[in-house]
């Protein structure tokens, strides 16, 4: 058996996940983070990829909600060949885990979805498992989702949701549409399950959080929104230090002012993209069950004018952060690495760059946010 293969990455600015060093140099070893060094203290016989002056060296980016990139949309292709076409796409603006996300859809399609995803976790290390947005929403707030598709949990579904997998099973779903019990029953059986599409009360949303929920899937999108009243999901997650939620940081899905008020609560804010199929790809249109969308000043949007998805890549979403929201660069990319690895219970292995860590990396110009190469298990690409 030959020794995995040891080699470097310097640049001026490294942040592993918590602090920022100046002038320094990650080991890599095999697939995995050996050590942060002082680029002064590199063995000279070690392999050293130079970044240019100025490049920053960050974890890795982990996005949980990837509907399509490189113009292929996975409900069209939940195939092995489309979730890796999806992955390359994304790989381009620095993303190097992600979760290829399944909108609602039939009982079949889900089934190959997570048979795809099963096989892919250890073969595509850049596929983390699979997220299922839907089909068990409210029929009140389906947004671009399949109505035809919106349906209850069946006996069926639970054996297909709780049957060994590989990798992360996200689930979006809306508390107030499925039994009492249900959701205790997929976290028993590792799901990580997320509200989302949903009119849940504050009342629901607590009892769902008592059964084991912990994400709020593009917070304030799709959900019932914050009222004096009937305070509803929104102030559930704001207030609960063991809520994680996804953010759409585009400019379009949600106002400025309301993402820096997410920023204030006690929870994990995490970045999503929400990708549509144009992001890497070529063409600025696609068809979505039928209907067309079309991508417009920057947004997707059905013929009627509704939000269908983003064309955000993660790249640009660091950079509103900093731009519209005036998070310092550091916090920003913490929210598109550490915050989601620890979401799906990665944080042993992802989000950070500390001995023993998977050697997940982006390189960008901290200017523009171009990624300059990203590097996957190891594996470079620049
Ligand atoms: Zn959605």
């Amino acid at each position: 058996m030959t020794e995995p293969r040891l080699h470097a990455v310097v640049g001026d600015h490294v942040f592993d996940g918590a602090a920022v060093h100046e002038r320094a140099a990650v080991i890599i070893h095999g697939t995995r983070i050996a050590q942060v060094v002082p680029q002064a203290d590199l063995p000279r016989t070690i392999s050293v990829k130079a970044l240019p002056e100025g490049a920053w060296l960050a974890p890795g980016f982990i996005d949980l909600q990837v509907n399509g990139g490189g113009d292929l949309l996975f409900n069209d292709q939940p195939t092995i060949e489309g979730a890796c076409t999806i992955a390359a796409a994304h790989r381009k603006f620095g993303t190097t885990g992600l979760l290829p996300t399944l909108m609602t859809d039939s009982h079949e399609k889900m089934r190959l979805a997570l048979r795809t995803a099963s096989a892919l976790v250890g073969r595509e290390p850049g596929v983390l498992g699979i997220h299922l947005e839907g089909p068990y929403l409210s029929p009140e707030k389906p947004g671009v989702h399949d109505a035809r598709h919106i349906r209850r949990p069946t006996a069926d579904d639970i054996s297909m949701l709780t049957a060994p997998r590989n990798g992360v099973l996200l689930l979006t779903l809306a508390p107030e549409v499925v039994p009492p019990g249900f959701i205790a029953q997929l976290v028993a059986a590792g799901v990580c399950v997320s509200l989302g599409h949903s009119m849940a009360s504050y009342r629901q949303t607590r009892a769902a959080m008592a059964e084991g929920l912990r994400g709020f899937t593009h917070l304030f999108n799709a959900m019932r929104p914050l009222a004096s009243r009937e305070p509803g999901p929104i102030a559930q997650a704001l207030e609960s230090t063991d809520a994680w939620y996804g953010l759409i940081v585009d400019g379009a899905h949600v106002d400025p002012a309301m993402l820096r008020l997410a920023l204030r609560g006690l929870g994990r804010p995490l970045l999503v993209t929400d990708a549509m199929p144009p992001v890497g790809g070529s063409r600025s249109s696609f068809t979505l069950h039928g209907e067309d969308i079309t991508v417009w000043d920057g947004r997707c949007l059905t013929d009627e004018g509704t939000l269908a998805g983003s064309v955000l890549d993660m790249a640009t979403a660091v950079k509103n952060c900093i731009r519209l929201l005036g998070m310092p660069l550091p916090d920003a990319l913490r929210l598109a690495s550490a915050n989601p690895a620890t979401s799906i219970g990665f944080e042993h292995m992802l989000g950070r760059l500390v001995p023993g860590y998977r050697a997940d990396l982006v390189a960008f110009d901290p200017n523009d946010m171009t990624v300059l190469a990203t590097w996957v298990a190891g594996n470079g690409d620049y």
